[in-house]
């Protein structure tokens, strides 16, 4: 059995200080994957997409009290960093593992925050005031922090991704920014962190989810008219006993399309019980 090398975990800034100082003075690039931990698959192909554009790869494993509202989502997040370092070995050179403490010195409360306007008010952000604000700030911190010159993150969060990017071009951060595509279960369902929630039952029912999507995206492409794909999509979830908050078509920008032709990307949010999936396609 080949020994697997574990990355180094780093918990302490002047940790990262010395890793970033040394990756660099070696002239490294340094490629940065932001997580909230609890790995599977769809990490791990980020953290693969890192590797070929940098040298040094950097996983950042935060559970982000500032992007969650409230209801015991931050509380019940699943933390699982022995796991997931494992899951890291010969991916990964090391793991950034701040406390909260470390990331807001001040306290999460009162720490400087990142907005991005327009963007951030609808679909995700429309459910989930202040999420957004939230996933900008750390990420800048990760950013400045990490001294990344390349970042990738997940089409599976398609808004938090145009958000980043925005952000990105708005101030002119020093970083490039890679999209990886969505890593699903045979049944198309997306994997992810919240999937663990699901009891057996809803997690036979969760590709519903990549099934309307494909519907949505079809019939668009067959110029069925916008409100008609949405509604069906919406009434689909409903009857499977889903709780939809937003079953739409969208530009790539997220504005909304004049007609059919114009549709790039479906997006859905639902609740199942007591968990709310996302997922979106391309058309
Ligand atoms: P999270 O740990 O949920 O904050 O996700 C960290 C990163 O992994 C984000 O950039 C996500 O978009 C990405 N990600 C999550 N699930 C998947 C997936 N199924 N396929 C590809 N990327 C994913």
């Amino acid at each position: 059995m080949s020994e697997q090398s574990r990355p180094r975990a780093l918990t302490e800034p002047a940790q990262l200080r010395a890793w970033t100082d040394e990756a660099r003075a070696a002239g490294r690039r340094i490629g940065l994957v932001p997580t909230m931990g609890n790995l599977h698959a769809g990490h791990l192909s980020l953290v693969a997409a890192a590797r070929e554009r940098a040298d040094a790869v950097l996983v950042s494993i935060f559970v982000n009290p500032t992007q969650f509202g409230d209801g015991g989502d931050f509380d019940r997040y699943p933390r699982t960093v022995d796991a997931d370092l494992a899951a890291l070995a010969d991916r990964a050179d090391a793991v950034w593992l701040p406390s909260v403490e470390a990331m807001y010195p001040f306290g999460p409360g009162a720490a400087t925050t990142v907005h991005v306007p327009g963007l951030t008010d609808v679909l995700e952000g429309a459910h989930r005031p202040g999420h957004f604000d939230g996933v900008a700030s750390v990420v800048t911190r990760l950013f400045n922090q990490s001294r990344a010159e390349v970042a990738v993150f997940g089409e599976k969060d398609y808004q938090q991704l145009q958000v980043i990017r925005r952000m990105v071009a708005d101030l002119s951060a020093p970083i490039e920014i890679v999209a990886a595509p969505t890593v699903r279960e045979p049944d198309g369902l997306a994997m992810s962190s919240r999937n663990g929630f699901l009891d057996t039952e809803q997690r036979d029912r969760a590709g519903l989810i990549h099934r309307v999507l494909s519907a949505m995206a079809d019939a668009a492409r067959a110029g069925t008219s916008l409100p008609a794909v949405e509604a069906e999509a919406m009434a689909a979830l409903s009857s499977a006993g889903f709780e939809p908050d937003y079953a739409v078509l969208r530009r790539a920008d997220l504005s909304e399309p004049a007609g059919a032709g114009e549709a790039e990307v479906a997006l859905v949010a639902a609740r199942l019980g007591q968990t709310r999936l996302i997922d979106n396609l391309r058309i």
